[in-house]
């Protein structure tokens, strides 16, 4: 296996339940990191005549090179497949940590064809790949849908992406989730899943990553995070932790300054999104794989369980 790589393409047709691997190198010499991999194979794999919501479309659930390493912020999975929304190229990502759990599998990206005629989802777990039914699955929502996938498989590390009943409906926008509040929100690849019949994609691998020199890796790991420390603040849309509102001021112009000098001018002054925010402090913070935004905030909901708003 390559330094950085996980390894393997792993292709999955749902219509005649083969399962196949090929070799990553096919496409990493020329095609570099998840959305290299996903525009190349979309553009060999489809066509104009594809129909998005037909089983000759496929969906790609693909990592890059630093995906599950400690390079900050590494721990996203780039979503692409022909969308219904568009009718071209869609793509969508998210963080989590289902992208790194997809490298330690030995994987660097999942590329599902076909459609089953019965819901199912797609259980790996290193080298072996099962094509599950997903029946009582039906309905779930995305919370439900990862507990009851991890209970059943019986590993609680198993990590989940899913759809609910949104994706299973073919809602057009329908996206794909995982974790807590992490949504691949854009060009409806959760709708491509939902024509599949494909309610997830559950996860496990324990191989881990080879790097050519970690330590040096280390080092440039830790120059990055802090190069990235005075862009913190631009990260985050509401500073909820602090119950301060000026932060999310900075969301406005499209983030065009890490500072404005008239945010404070603001404090206690946006009475309708400050009266609606100022008691709405979680738990705690949490956030995806090696990343140090950790933007969401963290809830125990007596009755819903863990939550967050990001
Ligand atoms: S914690 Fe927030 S900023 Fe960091 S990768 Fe996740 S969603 Fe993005």
């Amino acid at each position: 296996m390559a330094n950085l790589y996980g390894g393997s393409l792993l292709r999955v047709d749902l219509s005649t339940g083969e399962i196949k691997r090929t070799p990553t190198t096919q496409y990493s010499d020329l095609w570099l990191g998840a959305r290299g991999f996903n525009a190349r194979i979309l553009y060999e794999e489809t066509n104009k005549e594809t129909d998005p919501m037909g089983p000759d479309n496929v969906i790609l659930f693909s990592v890059g090179p630093f995906t599950g390493t400690m390079v900050p912020g590494s721990g996203r999975v780039e979503i692409g497949a022909k969308s219904p929304v568009t009718g071209i190229q869609g793509m969508s990502n998210m963080g989590g940590y289902w992208g790194p759990e997809l490298k330690y599998a030995g994987y660097d990206s999942v590329i599902v064809k076909g459609a089953a005629d019965k819901p199912v989802y797609i259980s790996i777990y290193n080298d072996k790949v099962e094509i599950r039914d997903a029946a009582h699955l039906s309905g779930k929502d995305t919370y439900q849908t990862q507990d009851a996938i991890r209970e059943e498989l019986g590993d609680p590390e198993i990590e989940v992406v899913c759809i609910g009943p949104a994706g299973e409906n073919m809602i057009a926008y329908a996206s794909v989730h995982t974790r807590l509040g992490n949504a691949a929100g854009r060009t409806g690849m959760g709708t491509v899943m939902g024509s599949k019949n494909l309610k997830a994609i559950a996860v496990r691998g324990t191989k881990g990553v080879t790097l050519a020199d970690p330590d040096r890796f280390m080092e440039l790991c830790l120059e990055a995070m802090e190069v990235q420390k005075p862009l913190l603040d631009m990260g985050k849309t509401t500073d909820l932790l602090a119950n301060d509102p000026p932060t999310w001021a900075l969301t406005l112009g499209n983030y065009e300054a890490s500072k404005w000098v008239k945010q404070k001018d603001l404090r206690h002054g946006h009475k309708p999104y400050w009266e609606r925010h100022k008691n709405r402090q979680g738990q705690g913070i949490t956030g995806c794989f090696n990343c140090q935004v950790r933007c969401m905030d963290y809830y125990d909901h007596p009755e819903k369980g863990p939550l967050v708003a990001s």
